[in-house]
């Protein structure tokens, strides 16, 4: 199998960027009225959206199944307060939740997380829950920054966080960790904030004993894991200088990279440097960078040619491509042994 883990329901139908700007509007004008069953969209309408998009591209390159959650540049935890992100990611998840039941061969859900800057992050594990436990979501969708670009939460290793790893390990679920749209200008959504808070989370963890108080605690760190393999060097050194022995026992049984990386060189160079046993096969694809490559006439996004291409086993591919994602996503391979694959 093919297994995609990062993938967006970033082609919706319309009738969700409706219910937004109504729900965004209705913080400031109280004669607005709105209602997480107020979302006018047809069965029809998500299956025209991902035939034409995702699905295509997905029998296109022989991917068979996509780890799915909502936009993530439209999760904007920053706007509004903990009850505007609550009804938001209530919308989204189901839509998700549709697309699974729609497609349950090809698609698997992650949960969007009703977060919000400075809330309690228990205002979190209702829809969490409601996600993995009544919609059979495989992961959640975790953001390090949910000021969209201030950086005003503490790190990943503050006890702020501990609910929602509780209910991780107690689901046995991993967390992609995914910011959401930059509001801050300094800082491009998904040239720059995405790859910062990659890179950020990455060091967080190295830099506390996060791992310690959660053994089974699993992140995944996409967009191939932002600076982090580039800099690997520079990682290891600055563990050694912290006296920390061993960077890979540290944090290697608990971190994982995704291949969002739109080249050779860079998927060669994430395959060389970090364990195979911690990369899984993504591609985000209709994300970010949607174009062609001219240098090879390929989508930049069709990362599965940058694995076939790679320097690696088939043993080492099948890792890549399957075997890993079954491995850190425990309900995605309870989900596909009962669909017999
Ligand atoms: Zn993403």
């Amino acid at each position: 199998m093919i297994i995609d883990i990062h993938g967006h329901y970033t082609t919706a139908p319309e009738g969700l960027e409706t219910w937004r700007k109504r729900q965004i509007a209705a913080l400031t004008d109280p004669a607005i009225t709105i209602d997480t069953a107020d979302v006018r969209i047809s069965d029809d309408e998500i299956i025209n959206t991902l035939e034409s998009n995702q699905l295509l591209k997905m029998r296109e390159r022989g991917i068979d199944l996509t780890i799915f959650s909502p936009r993530a540049s439209f999760m904007a935890h920053h706007i509004g307060n903990a009850a505007t992100s609550a009804a938001w990611a209530s919308v989204c998840n189901e839509l998700c939740y549709r697309v699974t039941q729609l497609y349950p061969a090809h698609f698997a859900g992650a949960a969007m997380l009703p977060q919000s800057p400075g809330a309690d992050t228990r205002t979190c594990l209702e829809e969490m829950e409601r996600c993995i436990r009544d919609y059979g979501f495989v992961a959640v969708n975790l953001s390090p920054d949910p000021s969209g670009g201030h950086w005003t939460a503490p790190p990943l290793s503050d006890r702020y966080w501990y609910p929602i790893y509780e209910k991780m390990v107690e689901y046995d679920v991993p967390a992609m960790i995914h910011v959401s749209t930059s509001c801050n200008p300094a800082f491009h959504t998904t040239g720059a904030h995405y790859l910062n808070a990659d890179t950020t989370a990455f060091m967080q963890c190295l830099t506390s004993d996060l791992f310690t108080d959660f053994p089974t605690l699993r992140f995944i760190i996409p967009h191939g894991g932002g600076a982090v393999p580039y800099h690997w060097g520079r990682f290891r050194g600055l563990a050694q200088a912290m006296h920390i022995d061993d960077i890979h026992s540290k944090l290697l049984k608990n971190i994982f990279f995704d291949t969002c990386v739109y080249h050779q060189p860079g998927i060669d160079l994430l395959t060389r440097v970090i364990p195979v046993e911690n990369v899984l096969f993504a591609s985000e694809m209709i994300g970010a960078v949607r174009g062609i490559d001219p240098l090879t006439g390929f989508a930049f996004d069709d990362t599965r040619r940058y694995i076939d291409s790679a320097a690696l086993t088939a043993t080492e591919k099948k890792l890549i491509f399957e075997s890993n994602a079954r491995r850190v996503y425990p309900r995605l391979d309870s989900l596909l042994s009962a669909q017999g694959r």
